[in-house]
């Protein structure tokens, strides 16, 4: 292959998640996700079993301004199965993060049947940093139905948002 070849062939993947609300730890592992591909697309999808906190155009909005300087990032929301939304996109790499063992299993089950679904799927697991391996959306929105200080955890669009929701 002659080197220029090389050129238009971007490595891209998904990292889909509910991110509701993102935090850092998400913004880290696409960050981190970077390093080995050459764009992203952070796909906002709504997880069954979790009641949304933000609306899905909500969290678009808030990811959007995030990464608003970084041209290697896309941010798209989706409806229904993400194997649907990686062929309509011709993207067949899944970012997914893991930060404990207990994270493994449900990962492990999704990345088998994603893949059962749609064979050219493979999942990429990147593992957390230990600054953020107890960070989780879930923890969040505990923290700030109780007025904890949340801002080493979100970003500053993010905060104003959560805190807007206090009652
Ligand atoms: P989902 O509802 O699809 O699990 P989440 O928004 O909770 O979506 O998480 C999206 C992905 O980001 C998952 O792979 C999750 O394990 C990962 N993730 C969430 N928080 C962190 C964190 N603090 N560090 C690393 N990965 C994380």
């Amino acid at each position: 292959m002659e080197k220029n070849d090389l050129k238009n062939d971007l490595k891209r993947a998904i990292y889909p998640g509910s991110f509701d609300p993102v935090t850092y730890g998400h913004i880290d592992i696409a960050q981190r996700s970077l390093k080995i591909f050459d764009e992203i697309v952070i796909a906002i999808g709504d997880n069954r079993n979790k009641k949304p906190l933000f609306t899905k155009e909500r969290r678009l909005a808030q990811i959007t301004e995030i990464f608003a300087d970084n041209p290697a990032v896309r941010v798209m929301a989706f409806d229904g199965l993400l194997v649907d939304f990686a062929r309509s996109l011709n993207i067949f790499t899944v970012i997914r993060g893991l930060r404990a063992v207990s994270d493994f299993d449900y990962e492990f089950q999704l990345s088998c049947f994603n893949r059962r679904l749609e064979p050219r799927l493979e999942s990429f697991f990147m593992m957390t940093s230990e600054k953020y391996f107890y960070i989780s959306s879930n923890m969040i929105r505990l923290a700030n139905d109780m007025n904890g200080d949340i801002s080493d955890f979100v970003p500053p669009n993010v905060l104003a948002d959560l805190r807007a929701m206090r009652q």
